[in-house]
Protein backbone atom coordinates (compact mmCIF):
# COMPACT_ATOMS: atom_id res chain seq x y z
CA UNK A 1 0.00 0.00 0.00
CA UNK A 2 0.77 3.29 -0.49
CA UNK A 3 1.48 5.38 2.60
CA UNK A 4 0.51 8.92 0.83
CA UNK A 5 -2.41 7.18 -0.31
CA UNK A 6 -3.31 5.85 2.43
CA UNK A 7 -2.83 8.95 4.48
CA UNK A 8 -5.40 10.06 2.00
CA UNK A 9 -7.74 7.70 2.96
CA UNK A 10 -10.69 8.53 5.41
CA UNK A 11 -14.00 6.59 6.78
CA UNK A 12 -16.86 7.48 4.22
CA UNK A 13 -18.95 7.42 7.28
CA UNK A 14 -17.41 9.75 9.69
CA UNK A 15 -14.52 11.00 7.61
CA UNK A 16 -12.33 10.16 10.57
CA UNK A 17 -8.31 8.89 9.83
CA UNK A 18 -8.13 4.75 9.30
CA UNK A 19 -5.70 2.89 10.66
CA UNK A 20 -3.76 0.48 8.29
CA UNK A 21 -3.79 -3.03 9.44
CA UNK A 22 -0.97 -4.58 7.15
CA UNK A 23 -1.43 -8.15 8.57
CA UNK A 24 -5.08 -7.80 8.26
CA UNK A 25 -4.89 -6.07 4.82
CA UNK A 26 -7.64 -3.88 6.52
CA UNK A 27 -8.25 -0.17 7.63
CA UNK A 28 -10.46 0.45 10.65
CA UNK A 29 -12.39 3.26 11.61
CA UNK A 30 -12.01 2.90 15.54
CA UNK A 31 -14.97 5.43 15.67
CA UNK A 32 -17.27 3.35 13.52
CA UNK A 33 -15.91 0.24 14.84
CA UNK A 34 -15.65 -0.68 10.45
CA UNK A 35 -12.72 -2.52 8.98
CA UNK A 36 -12.56 -1.81 5.40
CA UNK A 37 -11.27 -4.75 3.56
CA UNK A 38 -8.14 -3.76 0.77
CA UNK A 39 -8.28 -6.54 -1.92
CA UNK A 40 -5.13 -6.75 -4.23
CA UNK A 41 -3.91 -3.50 -2.60
CA UNK A 42 -7.42 -1.48 -3.73
CA UNK A 43 -8.82 -0.18 -0.28
CA UNK A 44 -13.05 -1.15 -0.61
CA UNK A 45 -14.61 2.26 1.03
CA UNK A 46 -17.89 0.62 1.00
CA UNK A 47 -19.67 0.62 4.70
CA UNK A 48 -21.25 -2.67 3.71
CA UNK A 49 -18.61 -4.13 2.47
CA UNK A 50 -16.67 -3.35 5.38
CA UNK A 51 -16.50 -5.83 8.60
CA UNK A 52 -18.09 -5.17 11.73
CA UNK A 53 -15.21 -5.25 14.32
CA UNK A 54 -15.57 -6.95 17.96
CA UNK A 55 -16.29 -4.66 20.60
CA UNK A 56 -12.74 -6.79 21.62
CA UNK A 57 -10.96 -5.62 18.57
CA UNK A 58 -11.68 -1.80 19.01
CA UNK A 59 -10.31 -2.06 22.14
CA UNK A 60 -7.18 -4.09 21.77
CA UNK A 61 -5.12 -3.14 17.94
CA UNK A 62 -2.18 -4.63 19.07
CA UNK A 63 -0.34 -5.09 16.06
CA UNK A 64 0.82 -8.54 14.84
CA UNK A 65 -2.58 -10.07 15.93
CA UNK A 66 -3.76 -12.78 13.80
CA UNK A 67 -6.65 -12.19 12.11
CA UNK A 68 -8.30 -15.79 12.54
CA UNK A 69 -8.09 -15.91 16.18
CA UNK A 70 -10.03 -18.92 17.81
CA UNK A 71 -12.80 -18.36 20.80
CA UNK A 72 -12.88 -22.25 21.57
CA UNK A 73 -11.65 -22.21 25.26
CA UNK A 74 -14.13 -23.89 26.28
CA UNK A 75 -13.01 -26.06 29.79
CA UNK A 76 -8.58 -26.15 29.83
CA UNK A 77 -8.49 -30.42 30.46
ZN1 LIG B 1 -15.78 6.05 10.60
Amino acid sequence: MDKELLAMLVCPLCNGKLKYDREAQELRCHYDGLAYPIQEGIPVMLPEEARVMDADEKLHTSPGRSPGRSQERSGDA
